[in-house]
């Protein structure tokens, strides 16, 4: 049956994207990549949260050393907790994982992939969603004989706040979306991601759900 997939970390952009597609009553199905970093752990609990909430199945899918793989040859500060080596594209993982993403969604008979990248992820000129569509046109040149997934960017016009409002409008569990680099049992609330989180609920300005440590 043909299905929609969502590519899911576990923080805010896939947990209101995931809500948000929930809402179009459309059969639809979670991948979440364990790639071996700190908080890999807790944005798993996040996707399963979203996944049993919602009914959607969930493709769990862990790569252990995915990140010790490039220790020693990128800057170790780029690996480290404080500079979360997914949002710089240079050296993100994120194309890897889309390209498997895309794979396994052609071959599972998804039509769509949903990636909630906003419009400050998109970068200048969304030059980052001609990337990614490029992976896919690239996947449907080197195996042509699945049917075409299309590549959705719900987000790609929003801001990490005005995603939050979205969030708020299809009452996505936001408390329980993952953001922290950290392992912890909380958000630590002083990493990048974590302050990045907190600026976005502070610009929203309705509250924000999230219990911090610091
Ligand atoms: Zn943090």
């Amino acid at each position: 049956m043909a299905y929609t997939l969502i590519l899911s970390s576990g923080g805010i952009e896939s947990t209101v994207a995931s809500y948000t597609t929930h809402g179009n009553n459309e059969p639809t199905r979670l991948i979440h990549f364990d790639i071996g970093h700190s908080g890999g752990r807790q944005e798993a609990a996040a996707t399963e949260k979203t996944s049993i909430a919602l009914g959607m199945p969930l493709k769990k899918v862990s790569f252990p050393d995915l990140q010790g793989m490039f220790s020693g040859i990128m800057d170790e500060e780029a690996l480290a907790d404080e500079g979360d080596t997914r949002c710089n594209f240079e050296v993100s993982f994120l194309p890897g994982l889309i390209e498997l993403s895309i794979l396994y969604g052609r071959q599972s008979g998804a039509r769509q992939l949903v990636i909630g990248l906003t419009k400050e992820q998109m970068g200048d000129g969304q030059q980052k969603m001609a990337a990614i569509k490029k992976l896919a046109e690239a996947n449907q040149e080197y195996n042509p004989e699945m049917p075409s997934l299309e590549v959705l960017f719900p987000f790609s016009e929003l801001t990490k706040p005005e995603v939050i409002a979205q969030g708020a409008r299809v009452n996505a569990d936001l408390a329980s979306a993952w953001s922290c680099f950290k392992g912890f049992y909380q958000h630590c609330g002083t990493c990048a991601s974590c302050r990045e989180r907190k600026a976005a609920f502070a610009a929203y300005g309705n509250g924000d759900p999230t219990v911090y440590l610091g």
